[in-house]
């Protein structure tokens, strides 16, 4: 009895102590703390490298990190200086992701102060002494070695390291299949949409599936080709837009004056896949995003590439019309707009690939927030599970548009 009065009174005067913590220092972590008191912690977000000739100026977005000592009092989290930030449209309707325990995400109520450029949450007293909230879900450089793993470990897949990152990290490319068309899929450009390895997980999984019908049909007419990370320095530094040195690799995808084209010394993981892609050919790439403001999944297509014909117009139309039809997730009628004739960029993967192939080449893009316009989940938002799934939906769509990708 003494003893038990004596623990209680220890482990009340030890919870009086403790008091609120936010760290990142860990795998695709970033934040700064400004301040921590009263159960209020006032970040920043941490900006990304800047290199000159890419973007206009150094990117934040992204953030990843751990509060502590949370169970016994609300705490409140305000990343201010969002103004600033690579997309400030973007944080209205935002709700931010959180996790006890590092598998399941939630969303939190979220609020957005438009005039001071703030975005806050409170958090209540609960079990948990630890949360972490992420701007979406990460997908850890551990869980991508896993990934690779499994490849290797399939007999329907090839992997092979064709370089490496100005880090030293492995660029991975998985093959499977027999077929003599050659179909790529390749996520992470931008490391913050960490969804697009999510996406790239569930592809893998379905393709690699030996009793899969889709699947086996599919590595019947073709090889299909992914690049499940394409920025991995980026991932672990907790970047939205560039590669350890600043480089947006989705604008280092040919030299158009304005833009350069991709080096060993600024963009080695693009001048890597490009050499790839020239030696073994492409009819058909997915470059694999996720967009900050707009709400839903959809393509950004490649209309105003010099090469543009009607061909490649009516496999853009089969192709999404395929998708959607696979998966409800996926729709048409939100997106970014068609370019103009001539006007494309071809420093940007999709377009460079489908003048450089003439070929079907899109960029899927998913939210960070929901697929609000058919199918919302307000309580959970866009997750890896329900990228996972659009993922293995896409390869559906293009087994639908295979056969004539090059009739
Ligand atoms: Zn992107």
């Amino acid at each position: 009895m003494q003893l038990r009065a004596l623990t209680t009174a220890f482990s009340s005067r030890l919870s009086r102590s403790m008091s609120l913590t936010v760290s990142a220092a860990f795998d695709s972590g970033n934040i700064e703390v400004e301040s921590v008191a009263g159960g209020v912690a006032k970040l920043r977000l941490r900006p990304e490298p800047f290199t000159e000739g890419t973007d206009k100026r150094a990117h934040s977005q992204w953030f990843y990190f751990k509060a502590s000592n949370v169970s016994q009092t609300t705490t409140r989290f305000e990343i201010g200086g969002l103004l600033e930030s690579s997309y400030p449209e973007a944080w209205p309707d935002y709700h931010v992701a959180a996790t006890h325990d590092r598998e399941r995400w939630f969303r939190l109520d979220t609020a957005y102060d438009g005039a001071s450029g703030t975005l806050s949450w409170t958090l209540p007293p609960g079990e948990a002494s630890q949360v972490y909230f992420a701007y979406f879900a990460p997908y850890s450089y551990e869980r991508h070695q896993d990934l690779i793993a499994r490849c290797c470990a399939s007999p329907l897949a090839t992997v092979e390291v064709i370089g490496s990152s100005l880090d030293g990290r492995d660029l991975e490319l998985v093959s499977a299949g027999t077929g003599p068309l050659n179909l790529w899929v390749a996520a992470r450009q931008h490391p913050g949409e960490s969804m697009a390895e999510w996406l790239a997980d569930g592809l893998l999984r379905r393709l690699l599936d030996p009793v899969d019908p889709v699947a086996a049909a599919l590595l019947r007419l073709a090889t299909v080709r992914v690049v499940p990370n394409m920025n991995p320095d980026g991932s672990i530094r907790g970047h939205l837009r560039t590669n350890a040195c600043g480089a947006n690799l989705n604008r280092e995808w040919a030299s158009t004056g304005e833009y350069a084209a991709p080096t060993l010394e600024r963009s080695p993981e693009v001048f890597h896949v490009l050499r790839k892609l020239d030696e073994l050919g492409c009819d058909a790439y997915v470059d694999v995003h996720g967009d900050e403001e707009i709400p839903a999944n959809f393509f950004a297509g490649t209309q105003g590439i010099p090469a543009w014909t009607p061909r490649l117009a009516s496999l853009f139309r089969a192709f999404s019309a395929a998708y959607a039809h696979a998966s409800p997730d996926f729709q048409t009628v939100k997106g970014y707009g068609d370019d103009e004739p001539g006007q494309a960029n071809l420093a940007i993967c999709g377009d460079q690939v489908a003048q450089r192939f003439d070929c079907l080449a899109v960029t899927l893009e998913m939210p960070f927030k929901d697929s609000t316009f058919d199918t919302p989940m307000p309580e959970c938002g866009w997750t890896p599970q329900r990228a996972e799934r659009l993922g293995a939906s896409l390869l559906d769509a293009l087994l639908d548009v295979a056969p004539t990708l090059r009739a």
